[in-house]
């Protein structure tokens, strides 16, 4: 069995007990959900990865930009051992053979400044458009679990990707002290909690009370926000 096929078994579970993609997928345009649309989110994926995804199905292949330039620009964010792809399309997904940053978005593994991997935060950039980014209540214990064995064994097998979320983690308490903004974690011990990015403790907060971005930011104040 090859190793992605064992990470994959150990990070089937949904995020949420809904279809995520029904609550976003109305605010962009053409009823995609985001994260399946290239124009918003071009999946990586590591070349060993790669190389188990094209020997099992034809469900994806080598991202390519109609904009040269766009091409290259992304190409040249893409970590080493990683490349661009893109599937046939949100209509044709293969719920096994979905890659592993299709499984973890919208979340990141956030490491503190001494390097510990203390849980889940979510890209920043999608919070105007990612509807489980601004209901952090709905992400179920089973997938907070999953997602935190899958990345301690990938920073076994890819060290490398130990530094690559430390250097994106500390980049994002950069932003955030600049922006005045607290950063988002779903704990690994299940709790939610706001960090600050200068002093890095930790306030316990509900999921509710954390602040809303975009469509969902109007959702919120609506009577029956939970049926938007
Ligand atoms: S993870 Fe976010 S962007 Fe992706 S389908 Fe769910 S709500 Fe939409
Ligand atoms: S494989 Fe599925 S989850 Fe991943 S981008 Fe394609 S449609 Fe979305």
């Amino acid at each position: 069995m090859s190793d992605f096929e064992i990470l994959y078994q150990g990070f089937d579970a949904p995020i949420a007990a809904l279809d995520c993609g029904r609550k976003c997928a109305p605010y962009n345009e053409g009823g995609i959900p985001f994260c399946c649309d290239t124009r918003h989110a071009v999946p990586t994926v590591y070349l060993e990865e790669w190389a188990y995804l094209s020997s099992k199905t034809d469900l994806w292949h080598l991202w390519q930009s109609d904009d040269p330039q766009e091409t290259v620009h992304l190409q040249a964010e893409t970590p080493d051992g990683q490349v661009l792809v893109a599937c046939l399309g949100h209509t044709a997904c293969q719920r096994n053979f979905r890659s592993l940053t299709c499984r973890a978005f919208p979340f990141y593994p956030y490491l503190d400044s001494r390097g510990t991997f203390l849980g889940l935060s979510y890209y920043l950039e999608y919070a105007d458009r990612c509807w489980v980014a601004n209901n952090l209540q709905v992400v179920t214990p089973t997938y907070v679990r999953q997602f935190v064995t899958t990345y301690e064994r990938i920073f076994v097998h890819y060290p490398q990707e130990h530094e690559n979320f430390a250097a994106h983690s500390a980049h994002t308490r950069q932003i955030c002290f600049q922006k005045r903004r607290r950063i988002p974690l779903i704990h690994r011990n299940g709790r939610v909690y706001q960090i600050s990015p200068r002093s890095e403790r930790l306030r316990c907060v509900h999921p509710a009370d954390l602040p809303r971005y975009g469509p969902y930011k109007i959702a919120a104040m609506l009577p029956f926000p939970d049926e938007v």
